[in-house]
Parts: C-alpha cells; sequence; structure tokens
C-alpha cells in the first residue's frame, strides 16, 4: 500500500548510510524531496518537509539515525492536525456520524466499512439510508448491511432525506445503539443545493462529527473538495477512500495539513475489512518501513475470539480440528482484511514478503476450491473427516465440481496439516492454518 514511498523514503535513508558528512546529507535532503514531489506532495509542503529534516538532523549530529528520528518526527508533523483521531464516540449514544463525499467517491461503501469496523469492535451501530440522489444507493445500503449483519433504517417511500435521519436517529435512541451512521447525498460536483440538503440534514440530528469520503484517485482535486465542504458545511474528518489504487500516495501525505482536518481512516479496497484507521505516528512507521505492531495488536485482537481461539486450540492438540472449524478460521483470517495490508504492519516483512503479499484469503483458487469440497459434505463429515471413505468422497466430487483428484490431495493436505497443526499446537494456534495452505 505504501510499497511506492516507503521504497524511495529508503533510498533517501540509503544515501547517509555509512557516511556522516554534510556531503551525505545534502545528497540524501534531495532523494527526499525528488520522493516527496513524485508522491505528489505540494511543493511548498516538500520544501519546509525537506529543511525541517535537514536542520534537524544537523542539531542532532549527522548520521543516518538521527535523520530518520527528524523525518520520522516531521512525517508525524505533517499527518498531525488539531482534531480528534481514529473513532470518538460521545458520551450519550449513540453517536452519530454523518457521512457526506461527492458520488461515486466511494461513500455508500465506505459507510458500510465504518460500520463493520465499528461491529467488529462489538459497537451496535445503526446505518440510515439517507442517499436519495444516487437511483441504486439505497439499495446497495441494504445489500452491504445485510452483509456485514448491520441494522439500516430507511424508507422507501419518504422523499425527504431530513425525515429519514431524523426517524434513524429516533430508532437509534430508543433501541440504545452505540453508534448511527447516516449515508447522505452526494453529487457529481459540489452544487448548492446538495450543500443546502446536507446543511438540513446537519440541523436536524446534529451529528457529533461530519466524515468526508475524498477519493484518492482524483489527486489534488481530493484536497480541494474537502476543502469546499469544510467552508460550506464543516467537516471533522476525512476518509480517503480506494488509497489502495494511489500509486503515488502523496494526497494521504498532505491532505491533512492543507485541509487542516484530520485524515481519519483509509480506504484500501473494496471489501468490507479493507479500511484502517489512521493514526499519524503509526503511519508514519509503515511508512519507513518500521511496521506498526502497535496497529496489528490493535487490529487483531478486536477480531479474534479468545475463548473460541482457546477451543481450537485444543481441538488440535487432541487431533480434532475438523472442517468446521477450518472455515471458522478462514472467516477469521478474511476479517483481518487484505494480505498486503497485514504484512505492512510486521517490520521488514513488506521487504521480504513476495508472492504471499497479493494472496486473497476468499478468493484465491485453492481457498475456492477448498469451500467447494466443503460445501459438498454433510454436516456430520465436517464434524468428523474420517467418515470420509471412497464412495462418500465420489458423491463430494460431483456436488463440488472437483475431479476425485482434487478431491483426495484436498483431503490429504488437510490430514497432514491436521499432524503438523497438531504437533506445533504448543507454539501457538494460527500455525495451523499457514501449514495447512502450504
Ligand atoms: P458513492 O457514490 O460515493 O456512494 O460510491 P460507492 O460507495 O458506490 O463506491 C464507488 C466505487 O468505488 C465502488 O465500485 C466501490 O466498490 C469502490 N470503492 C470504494 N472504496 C474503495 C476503496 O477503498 N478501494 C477500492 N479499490 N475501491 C473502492
Amino acid at each position: 500500500m505504501f510499497d511506492s514511498i516507503t521504497g524511495s523514503l529508503k533510498n533517501a535513508i540509503n544515501k547517509i548510510r555509512h557516511k556522516d558528512d554534510e556531503a551525505a546529507l545534502k545528497k540524501a535532503a534531495a532523494e527526499l524531496k525528488k520522493s516527496l514531489l513524485k508522491a505528489d506532495v505540494h511543493h511548498k509542503t516538500t520544501k519546509v518537509l525537506v529543511s525541517e529534516v535537514e536542520l534537524e538532523t544537523k542539531r542532532n549530529g549527522i548520521g543516518q539515525d538521527s535523520f530518520i528520528n527528524a523525518l520520522r518526527k516531521e512525517l508525524t508533523k505533517l499527518l498531525t492536525t488539531e482534531g480528534n483521531q481514529g473513532f470518538v464516540f460521545s458520551n450519550t449514544p449513540p453517536t452519530t456520524i454523518l457521512m457526506t463525499g461527492l458520488q461515486g467517491s466511494g461513500k455508500t461503501t465506505t459507510t458500510g466499512k465504518l460500520a463493520n469496523y465499528l461491529k467488529i469492535r462489538k459497537k451496535k451501530v445503526l446505518v440510515a439510508a439517507c442517499d436519495l440522489q444516487r437511483l441504486a444507493a439505497v439499495e446497495q445500503l441494504k445489500q452491504i448491511a445485510a452483509q456485514i449483519e448491520v441494522d439500516i433504517y430507511f424508507d422507501d417511500n419518504e422523499k425527504d432525506p431530513v425525515k429519514i435521519a431524523v426517524a434513524a436517529q429516533e430508532k437509534a435512541k430508543k433501541e440504545l445503539y452505540d453508534v448511527l451512521l447516516i449515508d447522505t447525498a452526494g453529487r457529481l460536483a459540489i452544487d448548492e443545493e446538495l450543500m443546502k440538503q446536507l446543511a438540513n440534514v446537519k440541523d436536524a440530528v446534529k451529528p457529533d462529527e461530519i466524515f468526508y469520503v475524498a477519493d484518492a484517485l482524483t489527486g489534488h482535486d481530493a484536497t480541494k473538495t474537502a476543502t469546499t465542504f469544510k467552508e460550506k458545511i464543516g467537516i471533522d474528518g476525512v476518509i480517503l477512500s480506494k488509497y489502495d489504487g494511489d500509486t503515488k500516495g502523496g494526497v494521504a501525505l498532505s491532505i491533512a495539513h492543507q485541509v487542516e482536518t484530520p485524515l481519519r481512516f483509509i480506504g484500501i479496497g473494496e471489501k468490507m475489512p479493507d479500511l484502517e484507521v489512521f493514526i499519524p505516528d503509526r503511519i508514519v512507521s509503515r511508512l519507513l518501513g518500521l511496521g506498526d505492531i502497535e496497529g496489528l495488536a490493535e487490529k487483531t485482537s478486536a477480531i479474534i475470539d479468545e475463548k473460541k481461539a482457546k477451543e481450537v486450540t485444543k481441538k488440535i492438540k487432541k487431533g480434532e480440528f475438523n472442517f468446521n472449524d477450518f472455515l471458522e478460521q478462514l472467516s477469521m483470517m478474511s476479517k483481518l482484511g487484505s494480505m498486503k495490508s497485514i504484512i505492512g504492519m510486521i517490520p521488514g516483512l513488506s521487504q521480504m514478503a513476495g508472492p504471499i503479499k497479493d494472496m486473497d484469503f476468499e478468493n484465491s483458487d485453492e481457498i475456492k476450491r477448498i469451500k467447494a469440497l466443503i460445501g459438498s459434505m454433510t454436516p456430520k463429515e465436517r464434524e468428523e473427516p474420517s467418515l470420509l471413505n471412497p464412495s462418500r468422497k465420489k458423491r463430494i466430487a460431483v456436488g463440488s465440481g472437483l475431479t476425485e483428484v482434487q478431491v483426495n490431495k484436498i483431503l490429504k493436505q488437510f490430514k497432514n496439516a491436521s499432524k503438523m497443526a497438531k504437533k506445533l499446537s504448543t507454539k501457538g494456534g494460527m500455525k495451523g492454518l499457514s501449514n495447512m495452505l502450504s
């Protein structure tokens, strides 16, 4: 995700590797400037940042460590603006959030992603479908809500988004929801009518915060429209969507500073888990290729159910790990989001990871085959893999559209993996899955 910036920042850092003179610092500074400009960071911002890094490095004694420290400090400063970080809950629930943005920016998808993020963290979330502008938006939100199993408020007979928002808020209050996310209407470009409608919704529900979803792929325009929204209705946070497709990456570096509003989350893919909280010092660590263990721990602790994890480990130890456990582990892994994003959080791994970086837990052919196979088993067979005799295997092959050879191969892998996991189980349950897939 941050690969290209991280790579070019590394080049700058390497210029000062084993040297500690001014010439090396000059070279490193020149390389840093080039990297930031290439990433589309505004030239004025770049100039200030580079000269600060140079000064700070000199002050602390020229050397690679002091250059990295100065860079870390200045990048963190650049990414930090006054305001909240991550998601902030109101003292009087429901925390009401207005989701705003232009049409196509990813607003509806991001509303779902945020609802999913909160649901995983055990919050009771209601989403409200108030985007009556884009024809399919309500339907899209209904589908997303069903997929992530979050409640939705909509009213197909109501034409006034203000009324829907108010009714949703009443429901959220009465039924003790923790959070209400209101998906509002977008437009292709900013216009007065849109702003008026948003202002009306804002006045009626008095949201705790207004988030603006900006499309990273629109480059500097993302910053411009966010600024206009800030001037016209006031925004408390920016969520940068489609960061996965942004090869330059500079918008994420400069948007907070330029709009004077914190960047709160980034969208890094089309699926529901593909949303990350944006905490400046953690992101800087990742930008510098130093990983983000704190972020990874937060992410996994929200997703992994400790009680279940212990149960699974026990089963593995006894050699009772079955196909249902496997499916459960798989769904847990997919909740963590893309492998790419996880790898970036582990120090040093992103440079080494190679092909597993692109591994997709839901869509790889291997996983699809295993899922098809399990889907054709009876509940009893899933619980007791030892029941699978030749005639059952034949039936499963027909049902799953796999050849008998494929079925046998997968079952053998599963058996070996279970044995291996049993051996390794003293060293932690997660290993079971990675062995199974290898
Ligand atoms: P809206 O009109 O602003 O509500 O836009 P949508 O939520 O319908 O999103 C527009 C398109 O962008 C959809 O195809 C989404 O799947 C896609 N999208 C949204 N967020 C992301 C993201 O973070 N990464 C990628 N790759 N696609 C995204």
